[in-house]
């Protein structure tokens, strides 16, 4: 896939399934904007891995629930860039609790980082997608978006939230040459998975019909594919990724 003179923001591209979405669009040609907001070393590190490809490659340090904060990131990146053409949606994070024991701060930070960020991102580019005629939204939901989870229930409904915003947003767009898609990965080893119990890894395998658990390529794969010419005409769709678990 050919993405040559195009700009990627990818949220949370400095890590785990944004880092490898990031690198699958460097290596097709695309200019790389990564926004990350833990610990900037990791940021440095994935933009010296990145720039290998020979596109442009930046980091900057935005926290995406923050409303003013990513409108300020998405117009730097609109004057250092000269545009945006892919905006990945990727950023997230869990706190996992039984709603018995799950208070209001576990609620709100989940639903703010995962839903709203994805919102302000959305928001903040809109415009210029419309004027560009021309935008590939592509917005990290989940499985559990689909199906619910025990344990998960801000972040289920914040995955949820996203399959709402992307086929909202790809309905309010179509018609602007701006597609919104969502990928909903199962189970893709990275650091957030990582932290499971090598039981429950198991048992979570066992369950996978591709008797294996993701790779974070496998996700960027199909963001590419999304991002690309070829799925010009494909959009308000949510693509499992996930080796048929959530069939
Ligand atoms: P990681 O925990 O490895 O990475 C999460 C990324 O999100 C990090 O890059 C982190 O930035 C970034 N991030 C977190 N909070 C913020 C914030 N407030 N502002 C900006 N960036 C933020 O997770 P994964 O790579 O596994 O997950 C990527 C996406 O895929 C998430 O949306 C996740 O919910 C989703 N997903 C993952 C699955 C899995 O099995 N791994 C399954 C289904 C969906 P930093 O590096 O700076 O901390």
């Amino acid at each position: 896939m050919d993405f040559t003179n195009k700009t990627a923001v990818v949220t949370g591209g400095s890590r785990g399934i944004g880092l490898a979405i990031a690198t699958k669009l460097a290596q097709g040609g695309a200019n790389i904007a990564i926004l990350y907001v833990g610990d900037e070393s990791e940021g440095i590190k994935a933009k010296e891995e990145l720039s290998q490809y020979g596109t442009k490659v930046e980091q900057y340090f935005c926290d995406v629930s923050d409303f003013e904060a990513s409108q300020k990131v998405v117009e730097k990146v609109i004057e250092e860039f000269g545009g945006i053409d892919f905006l990945i949606n990727n950023a997230g994070i869990t706190r996992d609790k039984l709603i018995l024991n799950m208070d209001e701060k576990d609620f709100d930070a989940v639903i703010g980082v995962n839903l709203k960020g994805t919102f302000n991102m959305i928001k903040h580019t809109y415009k210029h997608f419309m004027k560009k005629r021309f935008g590939r939204i592509v917005s990290t939901s989940s499985i559990v978006g689909l199906n619910g989870n025990a344990g998960q229930a801000n972040y289920s409904a914040s995955k949820a939230g996203i399959i709402g915003l992307t086929k909202s947003v790809a309905k309010e767009l179509a018609g602007r040459g701006v597609t919104a898609n969502a990928v909903a990965p199962g189970y893709i080893g990275t650091d957030m998975t990582n932290v499971l119990s090598d039981k429950v890894k198991d048992a979570m395998k066992a369950q996978i019909p591709a008797k294996r658990i993701g790779t974070p390529e496998d996700v960027a794969n199909v963001v590419a594919f999304l991002c690309s010419d070829e799925a010009s005409y494909v959009t308000g769709e949510v693509i499992r990724v996930d080796g048929g678990l959530a069939m």
